[in-house]
């Protein structure tokens, strides 16, 4: 290599670019790193990653991750936040942060089906035992709590079936329990559907809030990021070191994605729900329809608890089909809507739904016969989202 051709390289590594000073724009920087650099061996001897009080790696976060961090700990009226590359992610993170070898954790019924794939694999192997309970039903909560307890999730509404449960009596129920763990027990939210807007997490008594920002905060179906906040320095820090030894990191990327959608979210979480309870109440009129679920309808499970938590309701609903109609004729259903795509997760543009077995995913009664397919409202105009469902429903017979 000649000498001219290394300056040149060297010189396009040591460009002498600099932002302009005194710049100003609505949108935040976005700082991309893996290499933080120091200017001396003391800085890099002495900073500190432990309390976020410098940058250290990017992989500890950079200017824009700790940003987002702030305004999702502000979104959830908690303190603390850690970001993780998936709502799943965040799930995992509580997980092993708290739970050791001898603990065990009761999960919801109705909770996320990877929260339980998680205890049923990785937490099983590792000594972890867990046990589900019947959200709807403190007093069955209570019956399950033992001195190996640590950790209990609450989900409100549930993942697919929408019960909303009564938080404040989950929680009184592990408070008032006597024969505790000898490091407490800690409740942890899935607080995806709230997503920091129909409830606080904190005010109804959770410890921790999980947070698939993937959903809500995204909003463009087009990022995967998860959170865990709280408002207790302690349990955070139980969470930001098994965050450090995990290799958690997010991307800067991909925070801008999740900074840029914050900036709509109250906006789309209003107008989505405003929607969605408008064609939950349509489906309920259908004839085909056994029952419409969703926490705002009178009759839906748990409609007292969500009139008293909630001030807003998130974008989802599930329909129960009569059980004259087979499983055939629901998949038909599904493949007739044009609108509506099939595909999991929710909170974005554009509408989407699944069908589901729900006998097969949980333990406790399922008071139904027919076929169930959840429904995510997206954006489109209500008029066209109604005439699609009603062309699918003529298909169904
Ligand atoms: C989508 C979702 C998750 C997981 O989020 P990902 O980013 O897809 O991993 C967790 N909990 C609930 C309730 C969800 O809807």
């Amino acid at each position: 290599m000649s000498d001219t051709s290394s300056q040149l390289s060297t010189a396009l590594v040591h460009h002498p670019y600099k932002p302009p000073p005194g710049f100003e724009a609505v949108p935040p920087a976005i700082h991309r790193a893996s290499t933080v650099i120091f200017p001396s061996v003391a800085a890099l001897r002495t900073r500190d990653w432990k309390h976020k009080t410098g940058y250290t790696y990017g992989l500890h976060g950079t200017p824009t991750t700790f940003l987002l961090e702030e305004r999702i700990a502000t979104l959830e009226g908690g303190q603390f936040c850690t970001l993780v590359p998936s709502g799943l992610a965040a799930v995992v993170l509580v997980g092993m942060a708290l739970l050791r070898t001898g603990d065990e954790l009761l999960i919801p019924d109705n909770a996320y089906g990877p929260n339980k794939a998680f205890a049923t694999g990785e937490l099983a192997a590792w000594g972890i035992t867990h046990r589900l309970y019947d959200p709807m039903n403190p007093a069955d909560l209570a019956s399950k709590l033992s001195a190996k307890t640590r950790l209990v999730w609450l989900e409100a509404p549930g993942s697919i079936t929408l019960e909303f449960p009564d938080l404040p009596a989950l929680v009184s129920a592990v408070k008032a329990h006597s024969n505790v763990h000898p490091l407490g027990i800690v409740t942890a939210l899935d607080n995806t559907w709230g997503a920091g807007i129909a409830f606080n997490a904190f005010t109804l008594g959770a410890d921790m809030s999980a947070h698939a920002l993937t959903k809500y905060p995204s909003g463009g179906a087009d990022v995967l990021m998860g959170s865990v906040v709280t408002q207790n320095e302690a349990l955070h820090h139980l969470l930001h070191f098994c965050h450090m030894r995990l290799g958690y990191g997010v991307a800067g990327n991909d925070a801008e994605l999740v900074l840029r959608g914050l900036n709509s979210m109250a906006l789309r979480y209003a107008a989505q729900d405003t929607a969605t309870r408008a064609v939950a109440r349509w489906m309920q009129d259908q004839p085909q329809v056994a029952a419409v679920l969703h926490p705002a309808l009178p009759g839906s499970p748990g409609h007292e608890a969500f009139k008293r938590d909630c001030t807003a309701a998130a974008c989802l609903f599930s329909v129960v089909f009569k059980p004259e109609f087979t499983q055939i004729q629901v998949d038909h259903f599904c493949d007739s809507l044009k609108l509506f795509k099939l595909g999991y997760s929710w909170a974005g543009p554009m509408s989407l739904c699944a069908p589901y077995d729900i006998p097969a995913l949980r333990t406790t009664k399922w008071p139904h016969k027919g076929g169930l397919v959840r429904f995510s409202v997206g954006l489109e105009a209500l008029q066209d989202l109604q005439a699609d469902l009603a062309q699918a429903l003529s298909k169904m017979s």
